[in-house]
């Protein structure tokens, strides 16, 4: 019997892990440990090469690209949305690769946001990422409405977590739209979706999810919840790069509804050329594109997904939480979560109400997350105490993980936090 928190009991798993083999094909650099991909996900060899070939098109082709390069880069945001669609659970014109989350999002609060009478409000939540709050303020005062009595913030109990009650008892005749995310960025907690959005289709409030956290980290059912619009950003878990082009999905029962941003990336594909000025949207979520498709960084999404279309979304989810589950084991089994160590889990412990990562707490946060940089371990922080660690199914290792933890205990034994300095980055 190998004592399961053994480091010979992480090579075991890793030696079981079927798709232990993805790693190769991704630029781990030798000697780190790369625990963000929750937040910048890394390049594969699979997506240089695709951008390599968009570059290549440009240089070769000009402007015959937008027909003749390969694939048509014309076409390109639909093309790629089809094929992302399976991981939502959507048919494949329900979904774009467009814009940015924040843009995206701008473009369907826009859209579906139409207070009447008494019926104003949004509901959000009180621990949403902040560019989504300012979007649904922006659209509240636009309207005429003041955000401190239309945005209702879901307040959280301890500070960490939602609870789905609490977003359905604020669901009253006055909300007009929901907009949550799908996990919160810093517990790293999964709302569940389906209960949630089969309450808002029941009081017919429209209902939107910002899944910026669980794009890439599992599969969604948007269409048979009952979803009306979601977004997300393609270059966390999906591994795109940084600033690459995110995605949207807009239920077809909405298919012919007038975006409230229209763009002549939107204008119905046969005659976008005919230069009309009276506006006809694409019949399909391409119909919320605004503008020109973003070649070269739209084009990472090609290797991503030959990737995820390889390893399958649902194996990704199962190695994702067997290690998330096996991170929070050697943090207990080790002791680091007793008094002597100090650590603290912040991520419901129910593998139905995580994603990804982690989120270890301790009240030297930012100095502990500096030395595990210093070590090779590259975590990201976010205030005031949470270091937020995602083991990623295709390029992070049991052995990772556990050498990962020993690290965590090791920088407390010696100390050597103590000398870093307790301010963080700019960038976090
Ligand atoms: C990462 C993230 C964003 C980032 O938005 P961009 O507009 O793509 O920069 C927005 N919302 C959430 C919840 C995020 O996690």
């Amino acid at each position: 019997m190998i004592d399961i928190l053994s480091r010979a009991h992480a090579e075991a798993l890793d030696r079981e892990d079927p798709l232990a083999s993805f790693r190769d094909r991704f630029y781990v650099q030798p000697g780190t440990i790369y625990m963000d991909g929750n937040s910048l996900g890394l390049l594969s060899k699979d997506t240089e090469r695709r951008v390599h070939h968009a570059l290549e098109d440009w240089k070769t082709l000009g402007i015959d690209g937008w027909l003749r390069a390969d694939p048509a880069w014309f076409y390109l945001g639909e093309q790629l949305g089809a094929r992302l669609a399976p991981m939502f659970g959507a048919d494949p014109d329900e979904v774009i690769v467009t814009g940015t989350i924040t843009v995206n999002l701008h473009q369907l609060i826009a859209t579906f946001y139409e207070p009447v009478g008494n019926r104003r409000k949004i509901i959000a939540t009180a621990l949403d990422f902040p560019s989504d709050i300012y979007a649904m303020q922006a659209h509240v005062t636009r309207h005429g409405g003041d955000p401190e009595v239309d945005l209702v913030k879901v307040p959280s109990r301890d500070g960490r977590l939602i609870e789905e009650d609490d977003i359905i008892a604020a669901m009253t005749d006055e909300v007009a739209l929901i907009v949550l995310p799908s996990v919160l960025y810093r517990s790293g907690q999964l709302l569940d979706m389906e209960r949630i959005t089969r309450a808002a289709n029941e009081r017919g409030i429209p209902i939107g999810w910002d899944c910026a956290h669980s794009a890439g980290a599992m599969s969604h059912k948007f269409s048979e919840w009952g979803v009306d619009f979601g977004v997300w950003c393609n270059y966390k878990y999906l591994n795109t790069g940084p600033g690459g082009v995110g995605a949207l999905y807009v239920n077809r029962k909405h298919f012919g509804k007038q975006p409230g941003l229209p763009g002549w990336w939107g204008y119905n594909k046969e005659r976008q050329f005919d230069m009309l000025h009276e506006f006809e949207a694409a019949p399909g979520a391409g119909g919320w594109q605004i503008s020109t498709v973003p070649i070269l960084s739209t084009a990472p999404l090609l290797g991503s997904l030959d990737i995820f279309e390889e390893a399958g979304i649902e194996r990704v989810r199962e190695k994702s939480l067997a290690a998330t589950e096996y991170l929070m084991q050697l943090l207990e089994g080790g002791g680091l979560t007793g008094p002597e160590y100090g650590y603290g889990i912040g991520t419901p412990r129910d593998p139905a109400r995580r994603s990804g990562h982690v989120a270890v707490e301790h009240a030297e946060g930012p100095r502990i997350a500096r030395a595990l940089k210093a070590r090779g371990v590259v975590p990201d922080f976010r205030p005031p105490n949470v270091i937020r660690l995602a083991p990623i199914a295709l390029y992070v290792s049991y052995v990772d993980v556990w050498d990962t933890v020993q690290h965590l205990k090791e920088i407390i034994e010696t100390g050597e936090y103590l000398a870093l300095a307790e301010s963080r980055e700019v960038v976090a």
